[in-house]
């Protein structure tokens, strides 16, 4: 039975000593095998993994092995569990943790961060300036589940208090593994300095962070916020989620539809969530001067981008990573006063057990798959589920 010294644990949660667990093998390889159960230290929790969604970072984590980085290389072969948007219940305590109580439902973030560089002091801990520095004489407690330490596909995952926010009782486990997508969309609006109501947003991209981007855009009371991309069914649910003018741009000019609806100047702000080659040149043709770009999503190689155009216009660009500054959780407060339906973008299910077809459905979008859950406690956590 788990009782590692110093961590609390409750009858009415039982652990066994080891875990089912996926690991990463070579480029494309999965692997189940068990482990030990993980033990919380300080200002850590035990997390029981009742649902995880995918993301297309897991796809890249399992293909190219970056931006996961374990013990400062690529993760594969050494026994790596990958996975990193999950919810759970608290299953053990670490040494003087008050904070949570044992049984408490909860989704995390990714990133704790190491807590005492210059950018985790900062709020800025998915910047963290000792990413992945987690091992040997390096070790500065920096944790990223799911890329520089243990994440979610698996049956238990040891998190930093910092990482959990609280799930209300009438939330399904499905909507809670999406707030860290919601909150780094509710964290790009952050880092261009917070949106002010009234102000015009544009959405390139109807993958899960733009969707949600019209979500959170529309809830912080942006107005218009028009959302383009290429496939008809995804703009749909974009309009369910608030977008007040969607554009297929297979029909329609998106930088003239854009400039009609805001008299004529450009938006003021543009969150780039498509990775498309020539999408910075698109957004600096659709913000007004002064503007500002967020970059979330980026090509894999590198692109040819109209700086004089940004230069004259003052356009500022940023770049984000994931959700810092503790976005989780304003993004948690808009899902759980439902000032929008998070779980339009969820479409498929699946047992953890069969994470290599879900896997699948994300990567190949079969029957239209937008954001695909595991549910971590096999065929019988799915049955209930479903019912
Ligand atoms: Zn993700
Ligand atoms: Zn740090």
């Amino acid at each position: 039975m788990y009782a590692p010294a110093g961590v609390r644990t409750s009858s009415d949660l039982p652990i066994a000593d080891t875990m089912k667990a996926w690991v990463l093998g070579g480029p494309d390889e999965l692997l189940t095998t068990r482990k030990p159960v993980p033990v919380p230290k300080r200002a850590e929790v035990l997390v029981r993994i009742d649902a995880v969604a995918i993301c297309a970072t897991d796809l890249e984590i399992l293909h190219y092995g970056s931006p996961a980085k374990v013990q400062g290389g690529l993760p594969f072969n050494k026994n790596f569990t990958f996975g990193h948007e999950y919810m759970g219940t608290v299953a053990a305590l670490g040494p003087g943790v008050d904070e949570f109580r044992i049984g408490e439902r909860v989704t995390v973030e990714v990133h704790a961060g190491c807590g005492q560089c210059k950018r985790c002091r900062q709020g800025m801990y998915t910047a963290c300036l000792n990413y992945g520095l987690n091992y040997g004489e390096v070790d500065k407690g920096h944790r990223a589940n799911g890329f520089t330490s243990d994440g979610g596909f698996a049956e238990y995952a040891v998190n930093n208090i910092n990482t959990l926010i609280r799930v209300p009782d009438e939330m399904s486990d499905e909507e809670a593994t999406l707030v860290v997508t919601a909150g780094t969309s509710m964290y790009g609006l952050t880092e261009l300095g917070g949106l002010i109501a009234g102000e015009s947003v544009v959405v390139l991209g109807p993958g899960p962070i733009g969707l949600l981007a019209v979500g959170v855009a529309k809830a912080l009371g942006a107005n218009p916020v028009i959302l383009t991309g290429t496939r008809d069914n995804r703009l749909e649910i974009g309009r369910e989620l608030g977008a007040d003018r969607v554009v297929n741009v297979r029909n329609e000019d998106a930088v003239a539809v854009v400039r009609e609806m805001t008299g004529g100047i450009g938006a003021d702000y543009v969150i780039e969530c498509a990775g498309t080659p020539d999408a910075i040149n698109e957004a600096g043709r659709m913000v007004n001067r002064g503007g500002k770009i967020c970059l979330a999503a980026f090509p894999h190689d590198p692109v040819l981008v109209d700086l004089a155009n940004l230069v004259r216009n003052n356009v500022y660009v940023y770049g984000i990573r994931g959700e810092g500054r503790s976005a989780t959780h304003r993004a948690m407060a808009f899902m759980a006063s439902k000032r929008f339906d998070a779980r339009r973008i969820h479409t498929h299910s699946f047992a953890l057990d069969d994470l290599p077809t879900a896997l699948r459905y994300a990567k190949d979008r079969v029957e239209d798959a937008i954001k695909v859950v595991v549910k971590a406690r096999g065929a019988d956590a799915l049955r209930e589920a479903a019912e």
